[in-house]
């Protein structure tokens, strides 16, 4: 078992200068352990365990891989309980929204287990007597770097294509949330994955990050984070130009017109913001609201805000939990100051939440600026906590402007009942994500989603989000050789 211990060449080791760091339950502030400290020594053997593993592991046969994704799966709903009450204490994500991520591990385990023989191949007859066909073939080693916000969700989503494809692979959480993505390691483990196919190694993101960025064996990276990580990993890649999955931030515009059943508009809003404290790339953090329903909008949504139950993220009745870290409680509350002195109007919120079941924990109350201008740095940049900038707009091509000036191109949304003006808002507005009156809701395993603009550029999901960790190559077949005879001395 791991204890806290990273996983390399198929054994359970500690980190070569024995370094170790604490965690700490975001709902309480309660220590739960130590985990070792990698460093890019670490990485390193990592990375050449999954490169000496990579040969036999892209001959097995699909069939084979799927047999181990299904076990991995079977395990991970063994441990379940286990698992998201682990994620629940080192994430601060509820823990219904736990329970709910375990479930989605196993899930992407079998979708891409049950996918693994679509990617196809195809055939062109291009030139005379030659026949020419395109085959997919795993990429080699993967290193897949994973945020704190939804760690085993995310992770499960990468894990599982990158396996599936034939490729071996390096996995880095994010180090404040290892915790739960080291339970689904010791599953894949015991599902009996050959030695060094998996890997995990634990630390900063600075050293081991940049580590796999800049490793000339590994094939690609795959890194959900946010758009500065992802320039910086672009910038370690280009030694051997890799190829980059990037899955990055988001400033989604949520519009909500004066046509729009406003209970609908207000509850979907609610749920995609504060059920998560903020943290989710794709939450709407801009709302665009026609000026007819303006104040009313307003009115209702500050009601309503005003009785969210924040509190600790594994009691029951609790709607809203804490925000991950002392620092990120820091930087939202330095947003909400911007906000004010940028002459937004506080309407909901905006203090830190202590005392009681708040003693020692990260919360910061639901918060709501109106009046937001779409040149506030509280409108333009990722807060990733829970505070909303809602601004007004008077006609349909002013809210599509100002949903599409944002430098993110990950969500968008509309509340109209003009079925007309939702498909323009689909062709004019620029997001990878889009929801016409429903805000968050997923599309399935099989819909590919492709992020835009700044908030990246990768395919996730889909038998694209499988071929995403394939090669592809070309291969021309002559049926009648013949010489092309150009030198004629
Ligand atoms: P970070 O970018 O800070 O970290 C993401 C991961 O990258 C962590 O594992 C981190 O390690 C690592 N990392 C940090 N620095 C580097 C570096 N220089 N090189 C390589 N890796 C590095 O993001 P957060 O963890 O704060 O996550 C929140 C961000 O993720 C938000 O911007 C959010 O929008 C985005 N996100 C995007 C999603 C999408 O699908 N588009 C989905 C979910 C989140 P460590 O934690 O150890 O520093």
């Amino acid at each position: 078992m791991s204890s806290g211990k990273m996983f390399i060449d198929g054994q359970w080791l500690m980190s070569k200068s024995g370094k170790t760091r604490e965690l700490y339950n975001p709902s309480n502030g309660q220590l739960l352990g130590s985990v070792s400290e990698g460093n890019a020594e670490d990485a390193g053997m990592a990375v050449d365990a999954a490169s000496n593993a990579f040969t036999a592991w892209r001959r097995t046969s699909p069939a084979q891989r799927a047999a181990l994704l299904n076990e991995a799966a079977r395990l991970v709903d063994m441990r379940a309980e286990e698992i998201a009450q682990t994620e629940c204490a080192n994430s601060g994500r509820l823990l219904r929204v736990c329970i709910s991520d375990v479930a989605t591990v196993s899930k992407a385990f079998r979708f891409f287990a049950g996918i693994i023989d679509i990617p196809s191949g195809q055939t062109f007859n291009g030139a005379a007597n030659v026949t020419t066909i395109n085959i997919r073939e795993p990429i080699g080693v993967c290193g897949l770097i994973i945020p704190w916000n939804a760690p085993i969700n995310i992770a499960s989503k990468c894990i599982a294509p990158a396996l599936a494809a034939g490729n071996t692979i390096v996995l880095k959480p994010s180090s404040m949330t290892p915790l739960a993505t080291i339970m689904i390691v010791e599953c894949l483990e015991q599902a009996g994955f050959p030695k060094g196919v998996v890997n995990l190694v634990l630390g900063s993101g600075e050293v081991i990050g940049t580590e796999l960025g800049q490793n000339e064996k590994l094939g690609k990276v795959t890194l959900t984070g946010g758009t500065e990580t992802g320039r910086s990993l672009i910038r370690a890649s280009a030694s051997n130009i890799k190829k980059l999955s990037l899955e990055l931030g988001g400033k989604s515009a949520i519009m909500v017109f004066d046509d729009a059943d406003i209970d609908l508009a207000i509850d979907n809003i609610m749920f995609i913001i504060f059920s998560s404290a903020g943290q989710l790339c794709v939450a709407g953090t801009r709302i665009l609201v026609q000026d007819g329903i303006y104040t009313e909008f307003c009115r209702r949504l500050v009601e309503r805000v005003n009785k969210i139950r924040v509190g600790p993220s594994n009691l029951p009745d609790t709607e809203m939990g804490p925000v991950i870290s002392q620092a990120q409680l820091k930087r939202i509350c330095n947003y909400i100051e911007i906000g004010k002195r940028e002459g937004a109007t506080l309407a909901a919120g905006g203090n830190v939440l202590t005392g009681g079941i708040y003693e020692r924990g990260n919360y910061v109350a639901p918060t709501i600026f109106t009046d937001c201008g779409s040149d506030m740095r509280i409108s333009r940049e990722e807060i990733f906590g829970p505070v909303l900038a809602v601004a007004k707009f008077t006609d349909e091509q002013e809210a599509f402007d100002i949903a599409n000036d944002s430098i993110y191109g990950l969500g968008a949304g509309i509340y109209t009942k003009d079925s007309a003006r939702s498909w323009r808002f689909a062709k004019e507005v620029k997001a990878a994500c889009m929801w016409v009156n429903t805000y968050g809701t997923s599309a399935g395993w099989g819909s590919p989603i492709s992020c835009l603009k700044q908030s990246g550029y990768s395919t996730l999901l889909g038998v694209e989000g499988l071929e995403a960790y394939m090669d592809i190559k070309q291969i021309s077949f002559s049926n009648s050789p013949a010489k092309f005879d150009w030198f004629k001395g």
